[in-house]
C-alpha cells in the first residue's frame, strides 16, 4: 500500500515555524517530514530559527538544495546568478524562487503522494503556493478552509451538487441536512469562454458551509476525496478534520514564545529617528536579504542594522545592464541620505495615517506585507 507523506517546508519565517510546531504538538502521530530550502542567502537568524527549531521537534529539517548548485561547489543564489548572467530575479522572472526552492521541493517529493502543510494565517487572504504536481496536495491547517481552491472548486462545482448532498446525508439528517441541503443545491453563476464559477458565489457558499459546521464540511471533503485520485484518500482517517481552529498573527507569535523558540530578531521592532519624531521599523519577512519584494523602509534597517549585507547587495547590482533589485532605483542612489530621510518620512506617515485609523495592527502595518508576492518563499 502506498504510503502518504506529510511534509512541512520551514521557510526560516514565524508562521512556517510556528506551524510545525503547532503540528507537532497537536498531531504528535503524524509522521511530519520538515524541509528548508537554503539560497545560501538568508540572514542569520533564520538560520537560528532553524537550529532552535530543530531542537524543540528533535528531527532535523533537511536542507534542500539544487543539485547542480550543489555540485558546483557554489551557493544556490551565486550559481545561478551567474548562469543568469547576472541578470537579477525580479517579480516578473522570479527565476529565483522556482531554481532554488519549487524545483529542490518537487525533486524532493518525487512522485509518491504527499501532504504539504502551508502556514497560511486564519487572517490572511492569499492562496499560497498550490504544487502542479497531482502527488501533492496542499493543507492549510491554521484557516477555518483547510483545503486548497482547487479542491473547493471541485467539491462546490454545479456538477457535484448531488454528490456532495449524498455524503452530508450519510453524516447528518433533519433539519440540519435541509438546511445544508438548500446550500449545496443552490446554483453557481458561470463566466468566461471556461464557464467558470464566479468565485463571489463559490465563496458565499463555502463561507456558509463552514459556518453551519466545519467539521462535518471537512469530513464530507475527505469522502469526497476519497473517490478521486488526491494524496488524501490513500488516508483512512484523517486527524485534521476534526480540528475546526483559526490561528490568526498573535497565536503564531505566542506559539514562537510558549515553545522556547522564539520570535526570530528581524521580527523586533527598533526605532528611528526622522525629523524629530520616532519611527519604528523592522524586517516584516524571512528569505533572502535582498529580496525584490521587501519595502524600502526595510532596506533602510538592512543598511542601517546590516551595513555588510547591504553592500553586498549592492554587489550584485549592475546599473549599466539595468539589473538593479528596485526597479528605477539603485541600491547606491538609495544610499543618498535625502533619500534615506525620505523613505523614512514616508513610512512614518504612513504608520501615523494608519494609526489615526485605528488600525489593529497600528506600527504593525509592516508585518503582514511578507505575503505580498512571495507567496512560494513563505510558505
Ligand atoms: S526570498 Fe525573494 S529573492 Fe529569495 S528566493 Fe524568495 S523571491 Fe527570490
Amino acid at each position: 500500500m502506498t504510503k502518504l507523506r506529510h511534509v512541512i517546508g520551514i521557510s526560516g519565517g514565524k508562521d512556517s515555524a510556528a506551524l510545525a510546531i503547532h503540528l507537532r504538538d497537536k498531531y504528535p502521530k503524524l509522521e511530519l517530514i520538515y524541509y528548508f530550502c537554503d539560497t545560501g542567502k538568508e540572514l542569520d537568524e533564520t538560520y537560528q530559527l532553524i537550529e532552535s527549531l530543530e531542537g524543540y521537534l528533535g528531527k532535523p529539517i533537511t536542507k534542500l538544495e539544487s543539485e547542480e548548485a550543489a555540485q558546483s561547489g557554489k551557493n544556490p543564489f551565486d550559481f545561478y546568478y551567474n548562469s543568469y548572467k547576472g541578470y537579477l530575479p525580479n517579480n516578473v522572472a522570479r527565476w529565483c524562487t522556482r531554481k532554488m526552492k519549487l524545483e529542490p521541493f518537487e525533486k524532493f517529493v518525487g512522485d509518491s503522494p504527499a501532504v504539504s502543510y502551508v502556514g497560511i494565517r486564519g487572517d490572511e487572504d492569499r492562496e499560497g503556493y498550490i504544487s502542479t504536481k497531482s502527488n501533492i496536495q496542499s493543507i492549510f491547517p491554521f484557516r477555518k478552509n483547510i483545503w486548497s481552491e482547487e479542491v473547493i472548486t471541485s467539491v462546490l462545482s454545479n456538477s457535484n451538487r448531488n454528490e456532495i448532498s449524498d455524503i452530508y446525508a450519510t453524516l447528518i439528517n433533519g433539519s440540519d441536512l435541509d438546511r445544508v441541503t438548500s446550500v449545496v443545491n443552490k446554483e453557481l453563476r458561470l463566466f468566461g469562454r471556461n464557464q467558470e464559477p464566479k468565485r463571489t458565489d463559490m465563496m458565499d457558499k463555502l463561507d456558509t458551509l463552514l459556518y453551519v459546521d466545519v467539521v462535518t464540511f471537512n469530513h464530507v471533503v475527505f469522502k469526497f476525496l476519497k473517490t478521486r485520485n488526491y494524496p488524501l484518500s490513500f488516508e483512512e482517517d484523517y486527524p485534521l478534520l476534526n480540528d475546526g481552529q483559526v490561528l490568526v498573527r498573535d497565536d503564531i507569535f505566542k506559539i514562537l514564545r510558549d515553545s522556547g523558540v522564539g520570535v526570530p530578531g528581524y521580527y523586533e521592532k527598533l526605532d528611528y529617528e526622522v525629523n524629530g519624531e520616532i519611527g519604528q521599523y523592522a524586517r516584516s519577512r524571512s528569505g533572502c536579504y535582498f529580496c525584490f519584494f521587501q519595502q524600502k523602509i526595510e532596506w533602510v534597517w538592512l543598511y542601517e542594522q546590516h551595513p555588510d549585507l547591504y553592500q553586498q547587495a549592492m554587489e550584485y547590482e549592475n546599473e549599466k545592464e539595468g539589473f538593479t533589485w528596485n526597479q528605477h532605483e539603485s541600491l547606491q542612489d538609495l544610499l543618498n541620505p535625502r533619500r534615506m530621510k525620505q523613505i523614512k518620512a514616508d513610512h512614518l506617515k504612513r504608520m501615523n495615517k494608519e494609526k489615526s485609523k485605528g488600525s489593529k495592527f497600528l506600527i504593525d502595518i509592516l508585518d503582514d506585507t511578507e505575503s505580498e508576492g512571495c507567496t512560494a518563499c513563505f510558505i
